[in-house]
């Protein structure tokens, strides 16, 4: 793959992952600001809005701007609670040759309440938030959705080592296009793309099955009757983020299992958690489907309303996987 003869809207995906990852590298080691915490609880920090005011300002700055549908908005940073967390964004953005003030920042930052319809990107500033938090995995994801179909999907993840990595610092840049294929390179320096394909292990009992670090984002209980009627023997591997299908698409996984939670059996998916992760694993040659084995749509708004949970996989055991989920009830 090389980037050169690529269509604009590739090098664009590939530029903005790149910057995005480097700055939440940047960010994870010297943010001195405590998280915020949303409405649904759950955390939000500096590098979210960084990150997506980062992405806003570069789609901004496109000759025909794009719409984009993002995780984030101003609401917490603009109350009196967010003004240090907002003062830090303009630092750490004005570090990375950005005009950046408040105001523009916000300005940035909400080019993400685009409408989901038509041609538009979705954004996944920090996917696995609470990884980040943790010194662990986080991803940054983007995806070019066009008529609810994923063409584009990139994702960054600044702690993953890509194989091969002789670099002193990690981090990994996934790339996939519709019918084309998906790549993968180390995040800093490195300018080749590599072809990612699947693991070819087809036998359960090898297989290495990946989840959610995060026990309230799945379903432990179930997940560990799948693997033991499945009778995979290696350590089920946990991991933040949509790093997840990074490490599907490059033959270190088998078999993804996102689960419904008990406390939350009414949650849907939203899609920039699975966009750009998605396309990254069936280029690479794997199957993605939801719990009931159908596709994952992306015409049905912010969310995957049509679906429930997530199966990702080398392709190998995928219905046999699907069998066992349907049997106990998952
Ligand atoms: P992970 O790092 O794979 O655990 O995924 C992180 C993502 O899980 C976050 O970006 C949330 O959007 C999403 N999430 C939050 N609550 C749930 C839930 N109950 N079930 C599934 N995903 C969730
Ligand atoms: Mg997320």
């Amino acid at each position: 793959m090389n980037l050169k003869d690529a269509n604009h809207d590739v090098k664009f995906a590939v530029e903005v992952a790149q910057r995005a990852g480097l700055l939440g590298q940047y960010i994870q080691k010297r943010m001195t600001e405590p998280a915020l915490e949303k409405e649904d609880q759950s955390p939000v920090t500096v590098a979210d809005f960084a990150i997506q005011a980062l992405v806003g300002y570069l789609l901004q700055g496109q000759a025909r701007p794009d719409s984009l549908v993002a995780e984030e908005t101003t609401g917490l940073l603009q109350a009196e609670k967010g003004e240090k967390t907002l003062k830090q964004v303009v630092k750490f953005l004005s570090k990375a040759g950005l005009p950046s003030n408040s105001k523009a920042v916000c300005k940035w930052i909400d080019w993400g309440l685009g409408m989901p319809e038509g041609r538009y990107w979705t954004l996944d500033p920090v996917d696995g938030t609470k990884g980040f938090l943790r010194q662990e995995q986080f991803a940054t994801a983007l995806a070019l959705i066009e008529n609810g179909q994923v063409q584009i999907g990139v994702l960054a993840c600044p702690n993953f080592m890509f194989p091969g990595n002789t670099l002193a610092q990690p981090g990994s840049l996934f790339l996939a296009i519709r019918g084309e294929g998906s790549w993968g390179r180390s995040l800093g320096g490195e300018t080749v793309f590599h072809p990612l394909q699947v693991s070819v292990i087809d036998s359960p009992r090898n297989m290495r099955m990946i989840r959610s670090v995060e026990a309230g984002h799945t379903n432990t209980d179930l997940f560990a009757k799948i693997l033991q009627r499945l009778g995979c023997r290696p350590e089920p591997i946990l991991m933040d983020s949509q790093a997840k299908y990074g490490l599907l698409a490059s033959g270190q996984g088998e078999l993804m299992l996102r689960l419904i939670s008990s406390v939350r059996l009414n949650y849907k998916e939203r899609i920039w958690d699975h966009a750009a992760g998605s396309l990254v694993v069936e280029e690479a040659g794997g199957k993605v489907t939801d719990l009931d084995g159908k596709d994952l749509d992306f015409s049905q708004g912010s969310t995957l309303a049509k679906n429930r949970g997530v199966v990702a996989s080398n392709g190998a055991i995928h219905n046999e996987a699907l069998a066992i989920i349907h049997k106990l009830g998952g």
